[in-house]
C-alpha cells in the first residue's frame, strides 16, 4: 500500500513551486535583493523568538508550579489535620517555592507572547518606534543606541538579522528559486534560534524541536531532501544515538553529559537530512564541541566540569550538512 504522500504535500509544494517559477523569471539581482530583505525581516523576528520563548516557557512552568503548590498546600494541610501534625504555611511555601530563573525578568501578569507586549528597550522600557523596529536599518539609524536612554543596543540583534539574510541568500544560491529553498531556509532559521536559545539558557525548547521533527518528515513526503524512508529512520536513529550516549555517560560517570533537547534536535536533523547524514553531523558536532571546550578551558573562559551547551555545535554541523551535503561520508 502506498502512503498518501502526494495528497498531503504535493498541493502545498505545487503552490510554492508555482510562485517559485514566477520568482525565478525575475532578474537574478532582484531575486537576491528580495531574498536578503526577506531574510532580514525573518532575522528580526528571530530576535524576538530567541528572547521571548525561554521567558514564555518559564512563565508557563511557574504557573504550573503555583497550581501544583496550591494543590500541595491543600493536600498537606488535610494530611496534617488527619495526623495532628503541625505543618506551617511557611514550611509548605518554602518546600514548594519555584527556583528563580537567572537573568530573566518575568515582568507582571500581563499577556506575554511573541506579539505582546510590543518590543521595548530593556533598560528604560521605551516602546520601539516603527523606524527602530526596521531590521538592521533601525540599528544603523539609531547608531546602535536606544533613542530614549541612549544605552548601547546589543550587537546580537543586527548579527542575527545579517545571519538570517545570509542563510536566505545561501538557500536561494544552493537550491535555486524552489520549494526546497524555502523549506531549507525555514530549517536553517529555526536551527539558528535554537542555537542562540541554548547558548543563553542551556535549553532547547520542545516548542521548537518537536515541530521541527514533524516538519522534516512532512517535507520529505515528496523526498525534498531525502527519501521518506531515510527521514523516518533518521528521526528515530538521531534520537536513539544521543539517548544511548546520555545513558552510557550517566552509567559510567554518574552524571548527565547531554540534555534531552539534544536528542530531539538530532532527531529533527535526521528527519530533514536522512539517517546517512547523522554520522557526519555527530562527528562534526563532537569534534568542534571538544575543540571549543578545550580551547575555552585553556584560555580560562570555561572551568573544568562547567557544562557547555551541545546544541550550537549540532546546529553548526546540521547547517554544514544542509548546504554542503555529506562529503565526509559516502551516500
Ligand atoms: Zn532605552
Amino acid at each position: 500500500m502506498s502512503l498518501p504522500a502526494p495528497i498531503l504535500i504535493q498541493p502545498i509544494a505545487a503552490i510554492f513551486n508555482g510562485w517559485a517559477a514566477s520568482f525565478a523569471a525575475l532578474p537574478v539581482s532582484f531575486q537576491y535583493i528580495c531574498t536578503v530583505l526577506f531574510g532580514l525581516i525573518i532575522g528580526s523576528f528571530l530576535s524576538v523568538v530567541v528572547h521571548r520563548v525561554p521567558i514564555m516557557l518559564h512563565r508557563l512552568w511557574q504557573a504550573e508550579w503555583h497550581s501544583f503548590a496550591a494543590h500541595a498546600n491543600i493536600t498537606a494541610k488535610a494530611a496534617a489535620a488527619t495526623t495532628h501534625t503541625a505543618v506551617s504555611n511557611e514550611m509548605i511555601d518554602q518546600a514548594i517555592t519555584p527556583p528563580p530563573m537567572a537573568g530573566k525578568s518575568l515582568g507582571d501578569k500581563h499577556a506575554y507572547n511573541l506579539c505582546l507586549p510590543r518590543s521595548h528597550c530593556p533598560s528604560c522600557q521605551h516602546t520601539l518606534t516603527l523606524t527602530e523596529n526596521l531590521p538592521l536599518l533601525g540599528y544603523l539609524l539609531c547608531r546602535g543606541r536606544c533613542s530614549a536612554c541612549h544605552i548601547p543596543i546589543s550587537l546580537r540583534y543586527p548579527a542575527l538579522e545579517l545571519f538570517s539574510a545570509g542563510l536566505a541568500a545561501g538557500a536561494l544560491w544552493h537550491f535555486g528559486a524552489s520549494w526546497p529553498a524555502l523549506a531549507a531556509f525555514g530549517l536553517a532559521t529555526t536551527l539558528l534560534a535554537l542555537a542562540f536559545i541554548d547558548m543563553d539558557t542551556h535549553l532547547l525548547p520542545d516548542t521548537l524541536t518537536l515541530p521541527l521533527i514533524w516538519a522534516g518528515l512532512l517535507v520529505n513526503l515528496d523526498a525534498s531532501f531525502t527519501s521518506l524512508h531515510s527521514a523516518v529512520i533518521g528521526a528515530v536513529a538521531g534520537y536513539l544515538t544521543l539517548w544511548l550516549v546520555y545513558w552510557g555517560f550517566r552509567l559510567l560517570r554518574g552524571k548527565e553529559g547531554i540534555g534531552y533537547g539534544d536528542f530531539k534536535l538530532l532527531a529533527a536533523l535526521g528527519a530533514w537530512l536522512g539517517w546517512l547524514a547523522l554520522p557526519q553531523i555527530v562527528l562534526l558536532a563532537s569534534a568542534t564541541g571538544a575543540l571549543f571546550g578545550l580551547t575555552a578551558m585553556a584560555c580560562g573562559h570555561l572551568k573544568k566540569g562547567q557544562p557547555l551547551p551541545f546544541g550550537p555545535f549540532l546546529v553548526a554541523a546540521g547547517m554544514i550538512t544542509l548546504f554542503c551535503g555529506t562529503p565526509f561520508f559516502a551516500g
